[in-house]
């Protein structure tokens, strides 16, 4: 049995309309579909509004999907609701993009750690308090860290006080949500690093949603690739990186610098993002393709495995 797996999974969003007219709906995710195994990282990737954000929240339930089913250890998570949703949130947790405004700046590092801690253990402070020093010396922090406040930590000890705090309830699956966008370069491979050593040790998996292909090939074992709120590739990181074969997934792999190939050709997209408001009819990718052809433009292409099922692609003319 997968840890989770997701089956054609959808988010909307009501959009306000006029009165007596038909309601309409932002179309954030569409009928996504995979499944994530224990100690796997799988990356997201994709441009900014592709609906990335919003798939990574519906799997730990901070937006309602419309359809589809989200099956956490066999256990539908999707409908999950009260007590049961309760109990099943141990299981999961998230890292934010921003490590300053994810912290609140009034608690102590230890009351922000012990607010998980102590809705998942009933146990006495002094036990939570050396659970939480664990947690920190886990992420490479000192415990001596716990009665200080966030505005005494640079950005990047912040984020791996938020990925202690993810770790408070030993999650099974974590969603991490561009953890690394918003920290200086030189910081950006240590909490890389950090997390591969906690998928290591814990056998926690991850999803790591990000827009730079560069980071998420280094961490991830399978890589997906959004647009427009569908998945259009998924293959093995390699496979993908190395001979892409959706179109999208090319051009994203053109603008990300290589050392040592010397220059390779950009592959330079037209037009801009389409609405998901108002999505274009046949492939989502049509208006920006530059292979598109008649039939792109009045079918859309499904996500259809290879011959031995480990990669996947929806393009009518894959590369
Ligand atoms: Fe381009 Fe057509 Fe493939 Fe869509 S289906 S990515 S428009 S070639």
């Amino acid at each position: 049995m997968h840890l989770l797996e997701v089956k054609n999974l959808s988010v909307r969003y009501p959009v306000r309309t006029p009165l007596f007219h038909k309601q309409r709906y932002l179309k954030a995710v569409n009928d996504v579909s995979f499944t994530l195994d224990r100690g796997e990282i799988i990356g997201l990737v994709g441009e900014s509004g592709c609906g990335k954000s919003t798939l990574g929240k519906a799997l730990v339930r901070l937006e309602d999907p419309c359809d589809g089913e989200i099956l956490l250890h066999g256990k539908d998570l999707a409908h999950a609701k009260g007590a049961v949703l309760r109990d099943l949130r141990k299981h999961f947790q998230m890292i934010f993009q921003d490590p300053y405004g994810s912290l609140n700046p009034r608690l102590s590092i230890f009351t922000t750690l012990d607010e998980v801690i102590s809705l998942h253990e009933k146990t006495p402070l002094e036990a939570r308090r050396k659970k939480a020093a664990e947690l920190l010396t886990s992420v490479g922090l000192t415990p001596e860290a716990l009665d200080r406040y966030p505005h005494q930590f640079s950005g990047g000890q912040r984020q791996r006080i938020g990925i202690a705090r993810a770790l408070a309830s030993d999650p099974d699956f974590i969603v991490a949500d561009e953890p690394v966008s918003a920290l200086d370069v030189s910081v950006q491979a240590s909490i890389v690093n950090l997390l591969q050593d906690i998928r290591q040790k814990s056998g926690t998996a991850f999803l790591f949603i990000a827009h730079d292909l560069a980071v998420v090939e280094h961490i991830s074992s399978r890589i997906m690739v959004m647009y427009l709120g569908n998945i259009v590739e998924s293959a093995p990181a390699n496979e993908l990186v190395n001979s892409p074969r959706h179109p999208y997934t090319e051009a994203l792999l053109s603008a990300v610098p290589t050392a040592g190939e010397g220059l390779k050709k950009r592959i330079m997209l037209t037009g801009d993002v389409p609405s998901p408001l108002n999505p274009p009819a046949g492939c989502p990718f049509h208006e920006r393709c530059p292979y598109a052809s008649t039939r792109c433009r009045v079918e859309k292409p499904q996500l259809v495995p290879d011959k031995d099922g480990s990669r996947s692609c929806a393009c009518f003319f894959p590369r």
